[in-house]
């Protein structure tokens, strides 16, 4: 049997495998335990990142504290207040003084407004996120089990074609089964294909008659296309 034979006939084999993999890949099943899945490697960091957010609350919450201080010392500045009009002080001053205090209280106000509306928003996300946390967890399970049993329902027939692509050891050069694996891996399939007329019969681009000379003799060449092996038999 020539090598081009073997090979097509293993493809031919393999063409149901092939079939089952990508049934099981485009499963619903499968589908939602991804999804599931990726939340649920996801939310660590998503914890993190909301742990990062509430530290910097917390800054921001001890940076206002500290500002508010300030102000509350100037207004100590007032505590004798009487004693310094009636010696003589500038009033004028002091009234400059109390309105820039009351500024500055009203600026820390409004600061203080908007952390707080900040931190609820942050809660919220934290309380939706744990709730979400909590029912992936349960779907995850049965999730899983749903998936492993799609898995399950099509093991034997997947053994039995493997075996049968076992029996093709030895038989295919090692060097163009490592080709056709590498195509397969990319979804490629099927991997060989025959000429049709001057064209790759899979995605019809015509091919130049100089490479279609190369196929004499069991050759196979690359489809520039569709990167699929075309033969000529
Ligand atoms: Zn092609």
């Amino acid at each position: 049997m020539s090598q081009l034979q073997a090979i097509l006939d293993y493809q031919e084999a393999d063409r149901e495998l092939y079939a089952i993999e990508r049934e099981l890949s485009s499963s619903e099943e499968r589908k939602k335990y991804v999804t599931l899945k990726k939340f649920w490697d996801s939310a660590p960091e998503k914890l993190d990142a909301m742990e990062a957010k509430a530290a910097a609350f917390k800054a921001e919450a001890e940076a206002l504290i500290k500002r508010y201080e300030q102000v509350e010392a100037t207004i100590s500045d007032f505590e004798n207040f009487e004693e310094l009009v009636s010696d003589g002080a500038d009033i004028s001053f002091y009234r400059k003084k109390a309105q820039s205090v009351s500024e500055q209280l009203k600026k820390v106000k409004a600061e203080i407004n908007a952390l707080t509306a900040n931190i609820k928003a942050a809660d919220e996300e934290y309380q939706k996120l744990k709730k979400q946390v909590i029912s992936a967890k349960k779907q995850l399970v049965a999730a899983k089990e749903a998936y492993e049993a799609v898995k399950a329902s099509k093991a034997d027939k997947k053994a039995e074609i493997e075996k049968k692509l076992q029996a093709f050891v030895g038989k295919i050069d090692e060097a163009a089964m490592a080709k056709y694996q590498a195509k397969r891996k990319e979804k490629v399939f099927p991997v060989f294909v025959e000429l049709y007329g001057n064209r790759c019969s899979a995605c019809s681009m015509d091919l130049p008659l100089v490479a279609c000379s190369k196929l004499e003799g069991g050759n196979v060449i690359e489809c520039d296309h569709c990167h699929r092996f075309i033969y000529k038999k």
